[in-house]
């Protein structure tokens, strides 16, 4: 690494991938003054144009599925099963938002003395900055519905995972998307994401990311009065009920969790038990964790990978120093690599900072509850909201809990976190605003009311 580059390193192996050259404040800039110009082109075409111009894109990225999976492989350390249903997902987002162009419907309001419309226009440019644990997917979230909405976007992926973004910026141009429509801007977070924050042309920034750094931006946009969006942290909760399918239940968790090597932002990182089941759980829980498959990343049957880099092993070591709160733990290779063994703890107190702070990596804290009411009070005792599942057979219960939880995506006998056709977000500090489902094109544009007279 150097002042203007970035060492990419394949986590499987800790072996060099490339360099890549950090895109530069002044680089940014020009990067604006074209997508200013390209947005203003994109924005007059006929809806039918743009729709058949990402459905274009669509297909190209249909193509090049096993590409772009290879390359998450190599960079992110996804397990290709995993990745390849990524690569398929941005092609099913682009396609779900391609029918958008057309379907951008203002409405036209009863008023006395003429007709009163109103216009959803395109922001102009977007600004969209992604995290490093679904470098593809979570980019496809932002750029999709804006393009779709007649934006032009600037991607900023994560210092560590640039591949996949860099290779979808040059696909949308084999595409046909119009030069400066879609760029990739890799670098560091203060110096291209501070610029896209700040800079004046950039009307709306899509972060995702930590909470932390979702603070900063989102002073930084205030200070426009830029609108954003916020994708942050979480610190799920699994909520399993003694009437549950115990079983199901318990099969299920350990991909609730540790998918991505516990590096999502959905992962139920607490499960909460009925205390009258914790044993019964406990039992069923610890050979299903320990049949995760946890190996190469390009082997077919692989189901966890290892961790992104060096530094977040660090991390997510720190929350288990020692053996004192394991309960049991699943396999991982031996080094070179950066291996972490599925994890189960049981921590002491519902305030061990284990079972309050997001660790993103696999480790699990599992935590007992009495009744409804303190299911609901402990899942809830959080400063985030992100996603989180309901085990149990009474319907009624699901209900209950379901809306008694504070949290942006939450599922009933299911651990299912995402759809393209699906509003997705967080409550509390997990984020601001929605994205995916059929409003998230309308999020990318500025409502405009016109009354037109009827005086003669
Ligand atoms: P991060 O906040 O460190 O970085 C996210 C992005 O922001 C990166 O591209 C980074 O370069 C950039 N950045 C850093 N400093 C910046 C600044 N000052 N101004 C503008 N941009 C800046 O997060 P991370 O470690 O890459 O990702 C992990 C986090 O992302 C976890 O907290 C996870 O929960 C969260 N996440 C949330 C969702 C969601 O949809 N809610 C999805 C995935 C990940």
């Amino acid at each position: 690494m150097t002042a203007t580059s970035i060492d990419l390193i394949n986590p499987a192996d800790e072996t060099l991938i490339r360099s890549i050259e950090h895109t530069s404040v002044e680089e940014v800039d020009e990067a604006v003054a074209r997508a200013v110009a390209a947005q203003k082109r994109w924005a007059a075409l006929a809806p039918a144009e743009r729709a058949s111009t990402l459905r274009a894109f669509a297909a190209v990225v249909d193509g090049a599925v096993e590409e772009l999976a290879r390359l998450e492989v190599l960079n992110s350390g996804h397990p290709i099963s995993q990745a390849r249903w990524e690569a398929g997902h941005v092609r099913d987002v682009l396609t779900y938002y391609s029918a958008a162009p057309e379907r951008m419907l203002g409405s036209q309001i009863p008023v006395a003395g003429g007709i009163d419309v109103t216009f959803l226009e395109p922001l102009g440019v977007v600004g969209v900055i992604v995290p490093w644990n679904f470098p593809m997917t979570i980019a496809a979230w932002g750029f999709a519905p804006a393009l779709a909405a007649g934006n032009a976007v600037l991607l900023k992926p994560a210092e560590w995972t640039p591949l996949t973004a860099l290779r979808l910026g040059d696909l949308a141009l084999a595409a046909g998307l119009p030069e400066g429509l879609l760029q990739v801007l890799p670098g560091r977070g203060d110096v291209v994401g501070e610029r896209l924050v700040s800079h004046p042309l950039v009307r709306k920034i899509v972060f995702t990311g930590s909470t932390a750094t979702g603070k900063r931006v989102m002073a930084g946009c205030a200070a426009n009065v830029k609108a954003v969006t916020l994708e942050l942290g979480g610190k799920s909760a699994n909520v399993v009920f003694a009437d549950a399918d115990l079983e199901k239940a318990a099969a299920m968790a350990p991909s609730a969790v540790f998918e991505n090597a516990g590096q999502d932002c959905c992962a139920r990182s607490r499960i909460l038990v009925e205390r009258s089941a914790v044993n019964r759980f406990l039992e069923l829980l610890e050979p299903a964790v320990k049949k995760v498959m946890v190996g190469a990343p390009g082997d077919e049957a692989t189901e966890m990978g290892p961790l992104v880099s060096a530094a977040q092993f660090a991390k997510v070591a720190s929350y288990v120093p020692d053996d004192r709160q394991v309960a049991f733990r699943g396999s991982a290779p031996d080094g070179p690599g950066f291996w972490f063994a599925p994890t189960v703890l049981l921590p002491g107190s519902r305030d061990d900072r284990v079972a309050r702070d997001e660790i993103f990596g696999p480790v699990v804290s599992v935590l007992p509850f009495d009744d409804e009411a303190d299911a609901i009070a402990l899942a809830n005792d959080s400063d985030y909201g992100l996603s989180g599942s309901i085990w149990t057979r009474d319907l009624g219960r699901g209900i209950r809990v379901s809306r008694g939880i504070e949290s942006g995506n939450l599922s009933v006998n299911s651990n299912s976190s995402v759809r393209y056709s699906t509003p997705f977000g967080g409550f509390k500090q997990s984020g601001l605003g929605r994205e995916l489902g059929p409003d998230a094109a309308a999020a990318f544009t500025e409502i405009k009311n016109v009354f037109l007279s009827d005086a003669p």
